[in-house]
């Protein structure tokens, strides 16, 4: 299976890739975590995309492009992958496409967390991530004053620089401009999976497995 979460900032596209890894064994693959891994590593790449990214910007096309082709000859993507995070521009999809093309592969489904601009900004105001396995939290500022540690590798929990309040209605705005044209594109190809990403956790996970598994029947049938 090669599948894409698409979805506006906080709509759920990491909470759900973890299922996901589980369900299909294939990685995921968040653009955003790699590059903050980068910026980590102090890296030349790194400092290059971290001005866009504290901005909430995109980081260009080009740079995209390549690290995503990179990854994708990596041998655990031969089996299929979930990219989180990419394409986020039609111009990515485009690049993809013809990456796939050339590996005589094509994007399966694209799975489209559905969250209406309040519920993100909500979200990602009271989001906080775990610096090492970049695990999700959610506290109210109260709760955030004394910060715990990750539950699953007890790593630091911090506010991600782009999650303050600010960057975030800028996110959105990037968002709506230069990534919801995808829905269009998607949905142009058939690949489009649309779902109410304001649902449960746990609602959101199982409404993404059925639509996979009735479209690997579907796949089997043909
Ligand atoms: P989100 O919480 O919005 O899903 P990510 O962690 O995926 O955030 O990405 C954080 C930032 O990394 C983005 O705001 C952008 O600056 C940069 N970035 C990640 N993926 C891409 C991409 N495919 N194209 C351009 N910029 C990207």
């Amino acid at each position: 299976m090669n599948l894409i979460l698409f979805g506006g900032p906080g709509a759920g596209k990491g909470t759900q890739t973890g299922s996901l890894i589980e369900t299909y064994h294939i990685p995921a693959i968040a653009t955003g975590d790699m590059l903050r891994e980068q910026r980590r590593a102090g890296s030349a790449l790194g400092e290059q995309v971290k001005g866009y990214m504290d901005r909430g910007e995109l980081v260009p096309d080009a740079m995209m492009i390549d690290i995503i082709k990179a990854r994708l000859k990596k041998p655990d993507a031969k089996n299929g992958f979930i990219l989180d995070g990419f394409p986020r521009t039609v111009g990515q999809a485009e690049a993809l496409d013809a990456m796939l093309d050339q590996l005589g592969r094509r994007v399966d489904a694209v799975i489209y967390l559905r969250v209406s601009r309040q519920v993100l900004i909500d979200r990602l105001s009271h989001r906080y991530s775990c610096r090492t396995c970049h695990a999700v939290y959610t506290f109210t500022p109260q709760e955030a004053r004394e910060l715990p540690r990750c539950t699953l590798d007890a790593g630091e929990l911090y506010q991600r620089p782009d999650d303050r309040t600010e960057i975030v209605a800028h996110r959105i705005d990037v968002f709506i401009k230069h990534t919801a044209p995808l829905i269009d594109y998607y949905t142009g190809q058939h690949k489009l999976e649309n779902i109410d990403g304001q649902m449960s956790v746990e609602a959101v996970r199982s409404d993404i497995t059925r639509r996979l598994s009735a479209l690997r029947k579907g796949a089997g049938s043909r």
